[in-house]
């Protein structure tokens, strides 16, 4: 990326089209079918270790939908430095979804997770935690790219509400909460700027 923004919290660069750009309220899988994961995902090394982990787990989880052999599941690491830990692996497309999405448009991640009263994202990549926003060389931002490919969340009359908004939950984890309040905080700074600027009140 070549222009820097000006905000910087916990080390990444915050792109302020976060606060104005727009997307659904809510995901509704019974809506889209959860088609953000058709396509498969890029976690990180640690992510593939730890889903690997509970490996056994994973397999009880998968539907008929699903292959519980393991070794369809992902593609071969790469390196990438974009990760933390400098290696990222593919998870696999299994019947025009990725292998860890039940027929019911679920992440069975996620609902292995709260099932086994864990955290609900434990399991769940930090991808797709945080999309339809992403960390893309070092900025947090929107995943256009990947938006453009819904059928649902892209369309501009289910699109309610800011990214922002709709990512709450998710920024909160992902910063932190003393993190999150400078967000925030930086939010209401822009948006009151450019509100001046442009002589026309910014909704948030
Ligand atoms: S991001 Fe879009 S496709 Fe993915 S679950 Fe939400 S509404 Fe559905
Ligand atoms: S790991 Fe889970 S949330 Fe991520 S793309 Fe696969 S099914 Fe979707």
């Amino acid at each position: 990326m070549s222009i820097k923004f000006e905000k910087i919290i916990n080390g990444i660069y915050i792109d302020p089209i976060i606060f104005t750009a727009k997307f659904v309220k809510t995901c509704d899988v019974c809506v889209c079918s959860g088609e953000c994961c058709y396509y498969g995902v890029y976690i990180d090394k640690n992510e593939y270790d730890l889903i690997m982990s509970i490996k056994d787990r994973v397999i009880n989880a998968c539907d008929d939908s699903q292959t519980k052999d393991s070794t369809r599941w992902f593609e071969a690491p790469e390196v990438d430095t974009d990760f933390q830990s400098g290696i990222a692996v593919g998870t696999e497309v299994y019947n025009q979804k990725c292998v860890f999405l039940d027929k019911q448009g679920f992440c069975i991640l996620q609902k292995i997770a709260i099932e086994d009263k864990e955290f609900k994202w434990k399991y769940k990549p930090l991808y797709c935690i945080l999309f339809p926003l992403v960390i893309f060389e070092g900025a947090l931002t929107i995943d256009d790219e990947h938006i453009d490919r819904m059928h649902y969340c892209s369309l501009k009359h289910n699109q309610t509400t800011t990214m922002f908004e709709h990512s709450r939950e998710e920024l909160r984890y992902f910063f932190g909460e003393k993190a999150f309040e400078e967000l925030l905080q930086y939010r209401d700074h822009y948006l009151i700027k450019i509100s001046k600027e442009s002589g026309v009140e910014i909704e948030k």
